[in-house]
């Protein structure tokens, strides 16, 4: 362990083992740490792998093209022809993401640990990593803590941090300009989620589809997030929910209530007229969590000297979906892959690792901070008028292209026949006229994202402005 390696990857959740399988690929000396027992690797948190399990098709297509890393059966535990949105009167339903899987977490995360290692890299289970150390102002390798809780230190050329949200490097950098230490409140979802057993008790695909996954916008049942049920294998259902704190605390402001996420989601699952008798899965002990997930744009940069940040770590989830296993596993391979090439080049400062922020944004992060504006404009409206704009504003054609960041042509002419009524429906019109404008508009910034670490801090600083005034227009206005 007093080694020096080229590349230690910390985490070996989604992000961490694709990152260490690609960097040992190309040859480097690779050390990948996780704090859990390699039974138990990639689990989250001392609630287990906790997480919807949802991934496109597209993103583990991506992983077998980048690696020969192919994933079947049993971690790809379930396929789904897509995801469905549907509105608070369940009147409407947008198909947001096309063909996909559910996963068995724990056990895909076993064997892309074995995958690992299988590759060249050394997996060191058992370690919790506490820190960067830091020398001249620059991360040179982490600290931590091992099983029997002695201390340990580790070196390595460049350290990809991959240890979630609650990362314990990305928060203790040294001062830099290209990583934001802290991601702020309204940023974050709270979640929790089942995995369980029910009887179904009635046939109706809008409250469980064996072959799509559902997504439920409900601002009374989940202020400023959405309630899911996916499918998995042997009957069970993964069923949750995810709330923003602002949202909430202003839903139970208007409604006089004290609900706390807990009650919010036995309360959705009670709603639900399809899924009864909850029976909670045994298997991993992975059957209730709870836990965060960001859904904003990832970091403006996500290097700097001597580190790379993958997933979570990142805020990499999609702003409107919270789906982070896709961008995990993009941004591991693509890290993992330059990593190893500026140890392999003994050049590993920010320009050198520049390409990872680039190549991120080229393959996926280029939309995320136009869907981080259609999330802020989605939680300032009420059911109502969510009901009424999916039932007016979009079709299924529009509504569909938005979710994956692409922008439709939608003007007043286009609509009028069909929305004009109710002020608050016009105003609400008019401000989804406003958020494709402004989606266009970060599109634009995005095409143009800098190309070397020089031109940064003018381009970040045109990402803040605007999202700045789409989030001063947009406050959450939940119920
Ligand atoms: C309730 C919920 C539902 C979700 N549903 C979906 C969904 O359906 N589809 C989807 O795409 N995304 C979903 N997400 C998001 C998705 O789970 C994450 O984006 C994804 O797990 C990110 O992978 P990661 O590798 O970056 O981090 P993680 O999966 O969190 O992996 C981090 C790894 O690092 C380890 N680690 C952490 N700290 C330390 C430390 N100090 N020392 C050593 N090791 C450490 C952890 O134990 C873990 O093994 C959901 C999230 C939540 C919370």
């Amino acid at each position: 362990m007093r080694d020096s390696y080229d590349v230690v990857v910390a985490g070996a959740g989604m992000a961490g083992a694709l990152a260490a399988t690609a960097a040992a690929k190309k040859g480097a000396k690779v050390l990948l740490l996780d704090r859990n027992d390699a039974k138990e690797a990639g689990k989250k948190t001392n609630w287990g792998w906790v997480c919807g399990d949802a991934v496109a098709k597209s993103h583990v297509d991506f992983v077998e093209k980048e690696l020969g890393v192919r994933l079947s059966s049993p971690e790809l535990d379930t396929r789904v022809k897509g995801v469905y949105v549907l509105s608070p009167d369940m009147e409407n339903k947008f198909m947001f993401e096309g063909a996909g899987y559910t996963l068995d977490r724990p056990k895909y995360a076993r064997k892309m640990a074995g995958v690992a290692e299988k590759q060249g890299a050394e997996y060191m289970p058992r370690h919790e990593v506490e820190g960067p150390i830091v020398e001249g102002g620059k991360i040179v390798g982490v600290f931590g803590k091992d099983a029997d809780t002695r201390h340990f230190e580790v070196r390595a050329k460049v350290i990809v941090d991959a240890l979630g949200i609650a990362t314990t490097l990305r928060r203790k950098l040294p001062q830099n300009g290209f990583i934001e230490k802290d991601v702020k409140i309204d940023d974050i979802e709270s979640t929790g989620r089942y995995i369980a057993n029910f009887d179904i008790v009635k046939g109706d695909i809008n409250y469980y589809d064996p072959d799509n996954a559902l997504i439920h916008l409900n601002q009374r049942m989940a202020p400023g997030g959405y309630g899911w049920v996916f499918p998995k294998s042997r009957g069970r259902v993964n069923i949750g929910i995810g709330v923003e704190k602002n949202s909430l605390d202003k839903r139970n402001a208007k409604l006089g209530r004290s609900d706390t996420l807990h009650k919010l989601i036995d309360e959705y699952v009670a709603w639900n007229t399809v899924l009864k008798n909850m029976r909670i899965d045994a298997d991993d002990n992975n059957g209730k969590g709870y836990w965060s997930v960001t859904v904003r744009r990832q970091q403006d940069s996500m290097v700097c000297d001597n580190y790379i940040g993958a997933g979570d770590s990142m805020s990499m989830p999609n702003p409107i979906s919270a789906g982070g296993i896709g961008p995990a596993m993009i941004s591991g391979v693509l890290a993992g892959n330059a990593a190893a090439s500026a140890a392999a080049n003994n050049d590993t400062g920010t320009s050198a690792l520049w390409s990872y922020n680039v190549a991120f944004n080229e393959v996926y992060g280029n939309k995320t901070a136009a869907l981080e504006v259609f999330r802020v404009y989605l939680q300032s409206l009420n059911n109502d008028l969510i009901n009424y704009g999916m039932s007016h504003f979009l079709t299924k054609g529009e509504a569909e292209a938005l979710s994956y960041g692409m922008v439709p042509e939608i003007t007043i002419a286009s609509k009028f026949q069909k929305i004009l009524s109710g002020v608050a429906n016009i105003n609400a019109f008019k401000n989804l006229l406003f958020t494709v404008n402004k989606m266009k508009r970060l599109l634009e910034v995005y095409k143009a994202y800098p190309q070397s670490p020089a031109e940064f801090e003018k381009w970040r600083s045109t990402v803040q402005a605007e999202m700045k005034e789409v989030k001063e227009r947009f406050p959450a206005n939940p119920v």
